[in-house]
């Protein structure tokens, strides 16, 4: 989508720190990082919010999945844990409406709310 900002990073209209990348997904580093490790992974195919996934998304989502898990390896996460998240629409907290998961780790999280 031509006015979305994450479309604009898949295009590489806007520069981000990116740590992964295949012809179906993306991941790049927050711009406010929340804790020591915040990456957002992202479907390179704009999808608004998670509501909008279709069943034809299913393989691409258990693809970001498990790259996610790669990247908590990469990033020295996986042993002591992290939190992979999605906030959908107003209530959830969404800003940026291309579907966007983000993998917070590196210090002791509070519990969620
Ligand atoms: P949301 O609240 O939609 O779940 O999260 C959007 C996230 O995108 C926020 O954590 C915010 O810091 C991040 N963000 C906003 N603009 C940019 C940008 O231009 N580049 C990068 N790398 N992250 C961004
Ligand atoms: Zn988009």
């Amino acid at each position: 989508m031509d006015d979305c900002l994450f479309c604009k990073i898949v295009k590489k209209e806007i520069p981000a720190q990116i740590v992964y990348e295949d012809d179906k997904i993306m991941a790049f580093k927050d711009i406010n990082p929340a804790a020591p490790v915040h990456i957002l992974l992202i479907p390179k195919k704009h999808i608004p919010d998670l509501t909008a996934l279709e069943p034809v998304d299913a393989e691409v989502i258990g693809h970001l999945h498990l790259v996610a898990k790669q990247i908590a390896e990469e990033q020295g996460v996986a042993e002591s844990g992290f939190r992979l998240l999605n906030n959908c629409k107003e209530d959830g907290g969404q800003v940026i409406y291309h579907l966007h998961f983000h993998l917070i780790g590196g210090r002791k999280l509070t519990h969620l709310c």
